[in-house]
């Protein structure tokens, strides 16, 4: 079987290392961009879930080594008071055993692709996918350039703005039924990490309209500002320098650390120009369908969600978990799967993710209306009932029952699975 997969950002390159285990080396990653590793963006947190993946493609040890553990997360009102203040991430280890991390995108990213078996071979970086064409027995892609690809299956990596799902699915849908436009929007980029803001933590101070996500390492103050778009600003992925100068002025002088010891203009001050700072929209929605024909997507083609609870990515690696059990069991029934084979392995997939990412969109976009206070009951959730429950109840009766049930591959062995407080689902 030849598999062309559309990216080579974070489930494209996990897609690869997944097939490879799956004993299916056929396969290319065509990457639109230059360099086939993303060396842009800013911070990306992964969770338990995750690293038990991770680890099933001897990868656990390479990604744990780029970060230290995350323990706390911190809740400030405007004025730099403590408003909760509690061992979330450390509730979190105990119950599963591995640890929460934080990564410096790009050294991740390296570890994906350095990592991957027989990369030059496998992936094809200036391959801009513009069209899909299928039949019954094959798929055909082609590239900016001119050039072809032709497989058995192909897989839309590609991300937020999907070309393969536009291609393949947007076409002939009804224009009512496309994503709504974007209602909030963040900026993030890199400081060194000030006295005031505390290291391996994350320090987040709410306001009206407003949320300071700091999440900090040793040297590093990685900050994501979420604010609500305003009514009418356009629907462009990326926002304009205009944009992001407006933002920093109104806040230059918002408290951003316990007892107001850093402002937001103490942070823009400092900042680093690598990892670039940019705002970009978030882009809220789980498609309806994932797979047509020979062709399927998984990650952010398929669900995209806010990013304030750091769901994204472990999200997209879970799903690729999930078509790979898929896949792999079909194929070792049938080496060659006709077209009806594929769609019923994928609509499988779908199945089995497609309630699971609704639900954890539909939490990550709540969790941000409350952190930016939208209106009293985001106020009163995240001001009252958050430390009123307390870190340790919301990690467990919140997020373990998620992570609990997540998938991994079922045709790998795992071989660093610590021991922790709730029991997997699949062990
Ligand atoms: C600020 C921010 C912070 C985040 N923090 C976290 C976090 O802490 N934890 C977490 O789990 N998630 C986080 N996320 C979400 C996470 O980054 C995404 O969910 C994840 O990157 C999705 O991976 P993907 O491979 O599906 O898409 P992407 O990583 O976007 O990769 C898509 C790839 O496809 C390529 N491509 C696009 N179009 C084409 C085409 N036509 N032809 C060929 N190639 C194409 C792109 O160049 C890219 O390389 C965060 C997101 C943001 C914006």
């Amino acid at each position: 079987m030849r598999v062309i997969i559309a990216g080579s950002g974070l489930s494209g390159l996990v897609m690869g290392h997944c097939l490879l285990r799956a004993g299916i080396d056929d396969f290319v990653i065509l990457e639109r961009r230059p360099d086939p590793v993303e060396r842009s963006g800013s911070v990306i947190g992964f969770f338990a879930q995750t690293f038990r993946i991770l680890d099933q493609l001897d990868l656990l040890h390479d990604v744990q080594k780029l970060a230290p553990h995350l323990h706390r997360w911190t809740h400030l009102d405007p004025s730099g008071r403590t408003i909760s203040d509690g061992g979330f991430y450390d509730f979190l280890e105990i119950n599963h055993g591995h640890p929460s991390m934080l990564f410096m995108r790009r050294d991740l990213m390296e570890v994906l692709y350095s990592k991957l078996p027989g990369r030059e071979r496998h992936i094809f970086p200036n391959k801009k996918i513009v069209d899909v064409k299928q039949d019954d027995s094959s798929v055909t892609v082609t590239c900016a350039d001119g050039s072809v690809f032709n497989g058995d299956v192909l897989v839309g990596c590609d991300g937020v703005h999907s070309a393969v799902r536009g291609l393949t699915f947007e076409a002939s849908e009804d224009p009512k039924t496309r994503p709504p436009r974007a209602e909030y929007r963040g900026l993030f980029g890199s400081s060194p990490r000030p006295d005031g803001i505390p290291a391996n933590n994350v320090t987040e101070t709410h306001g009206k309209g407003i949320a300071f996500m700091i999440l900090c390492t040793e040297d590093t103050a990685f900050w994501l500002i979420t604010t609500r778009k305003e009514e009418g600003a356009s629907d462009s992925q990326k926002s304009s320098a205009e944009d992001i100068k407006a933002l920093v002025g109104k806040y230059k002088d918002h408290s951003v650390a316990p007892g107001a010891k850093v402002t937001w203009g103490d942070l823009w001050q400092t900042r680093t120009t690598t990892p670039c700072p940019g705002m970009y929209d978030y882009h809220e929605s789980v498609a309806e369908r994932w797979y047509s024909g020979r062709v399927v997507i998984v990650g952010d083609a398929a669900h995209r969600m806010t990013p304030n609870l750091g769901q994204g990515g472990n999200s997209s690696i879970e799903s690729v978990a999930s078509l790979m059990n898929h896949l792999h069991a079909l194929v070792e029934e049938k080496p060659n799967p006709s077209t009806a084979e594929l769609e019923e392995a994928f609509a499988s997939y779908q199945e089995e993710r497609q309630a699971q990412v609704k639900f954890i969109a539909g939490l990550t976009g709540s969790y941000t209306r409350w952190a930016t206070w939208r209106n009293w009951l985001g106020w009163f959730m995240q001001s009252w009932m958050w430390p009123l429950l307390g870190d340790r109840f919301i990690v467990n009766w919140f997020l373990s029952p998620m992570i609990k049930d997540s998938i991994k591959l079922d045709f790998v062995e795992e071989k660093n699975l610590p021991a922790g407080k709730v029991l997997w689902k699949y062990h």
